[in-house]
């Protein structure tokens, strides 16, 4: 049991890539933890660290079944969901689920325990966006009936959930709407560009560039993510924060990066470009630096040459 003064976080989805950061932040600062997760998409690789610490306990459980905690919890971190395109292409009925029941589960977990709860969001609220870069008071262009639409749709339905849980039972809820983050404990084959293209790079296979490659992403590092979200937790600001770095480039420039960096030298193939990947997407933080004081610290470079280490280890 923790101490009186001990603050408790649960955090769904917590063998997942991020939320396992998340957990090492919280310990670090001082918290217990509670994690659960199903392993669908989460590991458990990302978590055996924490066998045996005392201030981390873990539940296997799918979050869209009704959660029972036995002890106080005073921070609810909603993290659940296939988070690649990938996955949530080839599980869209639990990506849905947990977007809406799994959402549902949780704040009511929060409510009941008067806790504090954070949502995360994601950049593919804003869909194809039609406006550039993405400010937080943008609607977004989102295609419900298209293959992305179980993911997107979901997390928009997991935010509306969120506001009327805050607006109609008061629950002292966050919203952050993460940006493709990468770092350690990716799963070298969740199809994401950054271990995708890695990957090809080190094991000398061509890069697999979907389109022209004239598609944008802005990359932001784990670490840097993670802060972002620790400042919003303790902050009293309800409305949606973008959190990423808003360092722009075209998939092509990341692939030729990629190759630079490694010194591979493997070729660059084209295929095709899958239904409704958005054409540019580059994160406004301005709400971020004004109400979190938050900004990336870390810089490409260096960001990408530990991952490109992490994903040494694990071929
Ligand atoms: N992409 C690519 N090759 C790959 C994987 C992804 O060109 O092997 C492209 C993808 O079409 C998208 C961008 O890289 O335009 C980022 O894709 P990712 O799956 O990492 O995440 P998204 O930002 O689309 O959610």
């Amino acid at each position: 049991m923790s101490t009186s003064s001990q603050k408790t976080a649960l955090v769904t989805g917590g063998a997942g890539f991020l939320a396992s950061h998340l957990t090492d932040r919280l310990l670090s600062e001082g918290f217990r933890v509670i994690g659960i997760d199903n392993f669908i998409t989460g590991s458990l690789a990302n978590i055996e660290h924490l066998s045996g610490n005392e201030n981390y306990r873990f539940i296997k459980q799918d979050v869209t079944q009704y959660l029972f905690v036995n002890e106080p919890v005073d921070f609810v971190f909603h993290f659940a969901s296939p988070a690649s395109p990938i996955d949530y292409l080839e599980h869209p009925i639990p990506t849905l689920k947990v977007g809406s029941l799994g959402t549902h589960n949780a704040l009511g977990l929060a409510k009941a325990k008067k806790a504090r709860f954070l949502l995360a969001s994601t950049s593919e609220c804003y869909g194809d966006p039609l406006i550039h870069p993405q400010t937080e008071d943008y609607w977004g262009n989102v295609n419900p009936i298209g293959p992305r639409g179980v993911y997107d749709e979901a997390k928009r339905f997991a935010e509306a959930m969120t506001m009327a849980y805050h607006r109609y039972h008061n629950v002292d809820t966050k919203i952050v709407r993460i940006f493709n983050t990468y770092g350690p404990r990716m799963r070298l084959r969740d199809g994401r560009v950054v271990p995708a293209f890695i990957g090809q790079a080190l094991t000398g296979q061509p890069l697999t560039i979907f389109g022209d490659g004239s598609q944008t992403r802005s990359f932001c590092y784990v670490s840097d993510l993670i802060d972002g979200i620790y400042r919003l937790a303790l902050s009293d600001f309800h409305e949606p924060v973008n959190i990423g770095n808003p360092r722009e480039m075209t998939i092509r420039q990341f692939a030729e990066e990629i190759l630079r960096i490694t010194g591979s030298h493997s070729q660059i193939e084209t295929h095709p470009l899958p239904v409704d990947d958005p054409k540019v997407r580059q994160p406004n933080i301005t709400r971020a630096r004004k109400v979190l004081g938050w900004e990336p610290k870390v810089a490409f470079e260096d960001g990408i040459a530990t991952t490109i280490d992490y994903f040494r280890t694990r071929i």
